[in-house]
């Protein structure tokens, strides 16, 4: 599964493409081994199907045909590659969508990508269908992009340009409409450089830029992006000249002032259902969703090069009683609190996800039951000591732990692996909670009877 692909099809099925463009796709891939694939998606419509081998083949292609769509392989991008292959859109003012084609897709790093600009995330082997609809998509946009850039070259109608954003805020990210600001107000105001600050999350600042950094400054003006009262950002208009200072009209400003910060608190509510589409909102760990399909696929890895991958399930002990004696919002906290310690116990790599009420798991690719053993108890541990958040006087919470791994031989499938974790948890409850329990040992158990059961 792609999670970049999910949110932007859940963004855009509403708005399915009725008039398409015919466009080019470059296809960066050291073999091509995926060409005659990728063409049956992009042939059909009448799109063109470009192909080169290295970054570098790349970089002239893309800046001698303007592609709509640049579909490019992880393994080219090891250093500092896909910077390259940004900034060369950049700089190019090139209406041209990255799109990232990875043999084994992870979660954050597809967002790291989605927020450096790429357009979208495709796991190999290639889902035909879904980059039917992502290639399309971007031949959409692309005739939109046309169509602002259009709009704002010609003076009168800057306002225009704008209005088209208007409709696309809720369905983009800050970035690329906080850079459609910069560059129509650079145009709108004649300032030599244009500079906007995004402040949606707290944590960090964002800034987008239009014009040189090195644009000497005579005079600038600051104008505060905010709605509902709440401040959002900032654009800095730098002027090189007093006299482009002076003429500045203060309907432009309005225009600026209303367009950014509409763009602004729509793109913090796309942010946010982008982040809720793979988030349990209580804990921010990965839902159920991301959990199956991380499942899935680190099943399929492990089988293909013959790794190991282990599943963890864990249960909090008399979890009911928490909330009858100390009410559901400390039982809310409790959740809270232990994915904190579990986040703190995992390794990057691992997928911990919140699969129900008060259940929890976490994948555990390329590890051993023995070495998950070893997580197991650390979790263990640091449960036992670890600071509950908001909850004085409460009777410290532990955890039942079932743990199954790939090796074992009741195990052939990613449902394999939910099931007899589950009953290792089961096995764990049994045996008097606040421990850990391991599919090996529910076999060797009384249980075993009960395993044979269930198998014939
Ligand atoms: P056991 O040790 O056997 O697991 O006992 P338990 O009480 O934890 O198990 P049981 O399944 O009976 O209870 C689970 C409880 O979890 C019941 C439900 O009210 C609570 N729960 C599920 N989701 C949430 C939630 O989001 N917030 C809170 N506060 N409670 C939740
Ligand atoms: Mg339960
Ligand atoms: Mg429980």
């Amino acid at each position: 599964m792609n999670y970049a692909l999910f949110f932007y099809e859940a963004c855009f099925r509403d708005s399915e493409v009725k008039s398409m463009s015919v466009t080019t796709v470059i296809v960066i891939d050291k073999y091509g081994a995926d060409i005659a694939l990728i063409g049956k998606a992009v042939r059909p419509f009448g799109h063109a199907l470009l192909w080169a081998e290295n970054i570098k083949e790349g970089v002239k292609l893309i800046k001698a045909s303007k592609p709509a769509t640049v579909l490019v392989n992880e393994e080219l991008l090891g250093g500092k590659e896909l910077n390259v292959l940004l900034e060369t859109i950049r700089a190019h003012r090139l209406p041209t969508q990255l799109v990232i084609i990875s043999d084994k897709p992870d979660f954050e790093k597809s967002m790291d990508w989605v927020a450096e600009g790429v357009f979208s995330v495709i796991s190999s082997p290639i889902n035909i269908e879904r980059l039917r609809r992502i290639i399309n998509k971007i031949a959409d946009s692309q005739v939109l992009y046309e169509t602002i850039i259009n709009t704002s070259l010609q003076p009168s109608s800057h306002q225009g340009g704008l209005s088209i954003y208007k409709n696309l805020a809720g369905h983009l990210e800050s970035g690329p409409l906080l850079e459609a600001l910069c560059d129509t107000a650079r145009q709108m105001t004649g300032a030599a450089r244009v500079e906007a600050w995004s402040r949606l999350d707290l944590d960090s600042q964002v800034m987008i830029a239009s014009g040189p950094t090195n644009a000497h400054c005579e005079k600038d003006v600051t104008l505060d992006l905010s709605w509902k009262g709440k401040c959002l950002g900032a654009l800095k208009l730098i002027f090189d000249d007093d006299k482009a200072a002076d003429r500045l009209d203060y309907n432009i400003v309005d225009e600026l002032v209303w367009a950014g910060s509409l763009f602004l608190s729509q793109s913090a509510r796309f942010e946010e259902a982008l982040k809720m589409a793979f988030r349990d909102p209580l804990t921010g760990l990965n839902n159920r969703r991301v959990f199956l399909e991380a499942l899935e696929r680190e099943f399929g890895q492990a089988k293909r090069y013959n790794t190991q991958v282990t599943l963890l399930t864990l249960d909090i002990d008399h979890f009911k009683a928490i909330n009858d004696t100390y009410g559901h919002q400390t039982g809310d906290e409790i959740l809270k609190w232990l994915s904190g310690v579990i986040m703190s116990v995992v390794r990057t790599g691992d997928l911990p996800a919140r699969i129900g009420g008060e259940e929890f798991a976490i994948i555990l690719p390329r590890t051993s039951i023995q070495q998950a053993t070893i997580l197991a108890e650390r979790l263990k541990d640091a449960l036992a000591i670890s600071l509950i958040p908001n909850c004085p006087g409460i009777l410290r919470p532990t955890v039942s732990q079932g743990l199954a791994d790939i090796e074992h031989f009741l195990v052939t499938s990613p449902q394999d692996l939910i099931y007899w974790s589950d009953q290792a948890m089961y096995l764990a409850k049994r045996d008097g909670r606040n421990t850990i329990r391991t599919i090996s040992e529910l076999q060797a158990k009384s249980t075993f009877q009960d395993v044979e059961y269930v198998f014939q």
